[in-house]
């Protein structure tokens, strides 16, 4: 059979390099080339471009992301197991592919990586999403990053992209969206993968906007949501009322009836808060 790189296809290297999937790793690998090379399309361009690739596993998205041509791919991962089939690749594809064994949530990767830079992972979901928080809130924006394609249960996709008024809103769609575009460009069903996983899965890409969308202090901004969407179902005048005293004051300057709920209200009008906050002095 040929693949679109001409090495062996997928099962054939899993079972040459005994690579059975572990539950302990979040192992759900992708064995279709055809659709990784679909999956590595959404990252856009990357001809001139580094990709750090987090949890490569046997590399069928670097196999895709290569194919695809990335200029460069930056991969990450922890299994060990994983390595001379990650190998195999990087002889194929001379000087374009470089291996790091370990953990991707105690490595920085930014010394192999040159800019422009894009990340494209299939990660276990918990990974992923304490990643994604990092790459969200650097200490300075713009972040090291210009894209991230990410595979994540379909549930936190839908957190990440969700509007206000549905049920999957709160601080992640806020702090995606905040610095960033973010949309789902593709749903797997369980089937696309080896073993197949309990629920569907979804690929985000997020794009960074060069500043963030609206003026506010990160910090403040996060403070405002935590507390906001920790009682989701208050009245924003009493889930509010530990961050001001004169809390319903701020609402009123930012545009917010008291009587609302977090999740009623958009991006735009946490960002007014948040500024309302910082500017009201704290004695009463
Ligand atoms: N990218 C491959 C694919 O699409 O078939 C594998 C995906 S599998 C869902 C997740 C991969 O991440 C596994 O190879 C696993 O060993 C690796 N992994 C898990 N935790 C990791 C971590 N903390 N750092 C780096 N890699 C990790």
């Amino acid at each position: 059979m040929t693949t679109i790189d001409n090495l062996p296809p997928l099962r054939e290297v899993i079972a040459r390099h005994d690579l059975r999937a572990k539950k302990q790793l979040g192992q759900n690998f992708l064995l279709d080339l055809n659709l990784t090379a679909k999956i590595a399309r959404q990252a856009g361009d990357m001809s001139r471009c580094d990709v750090l690739e987090i949890g490569p596993g046997p590399g069928g998205l670097t196999r895709g992301l290569l194919a695809e041509g990335a200029r460069h791919v930056l991969a990450i991962e922890k299994d060990a197991r994983a390595l001379p089939a990650l190998q195999e690749i990087a002889d194929r594809y001379p000087g374009r592919l470089t291996v790091i064994h370990g953990d991707a949530l105690q490595i920085d990767p930014l010394a192999h990586l040159t800019p422009p830079i894009r990340v494209a992972a299939n990660l276990p979901y918990n990974v992923g999403t304490e990643l994604l928080i990092r790459w969200l809130t650097p200490p300075e924006w713009p972040p090291f990053w210009q894209s991230l394609t990410l595979m994540f249960q379909k549930e936190v996709a839908e957190r990440i992209v969700a509007a206000p008024g549905s049920k999957t809103y709160g601080r992640l769609a806020l702090l995606a969206q905040w610095r960033a575009d973010a949309r789902i460009v593709m749903t797997l069903p369980p089937e696309a993968f080896v073993p197949a996983p309990k629920v569907h899965s979804a690929v985000v890409h997020l794009t960074a906007l060069s500043s963030p969308r609206y003026p506010a202090d990160p910090a403040i901004l996060s403070q405002v949501t935590a507390a906001a969407f920790n009682q989701r179902r208050k009245m924003l005048r009493a889930s509010l009322r530990g961050l001001h005293p004169r809390i319903e004051t701020l609402l009123e300057q930012a545009q917010i009836p008291p009587t609302a709920r977090a999740e009623e209200i958009d991006l735009e009008r946490f960002c007014r808060l948040a500024r309302a906050v910082q500017a009201a002095p704290t004695a009463p």
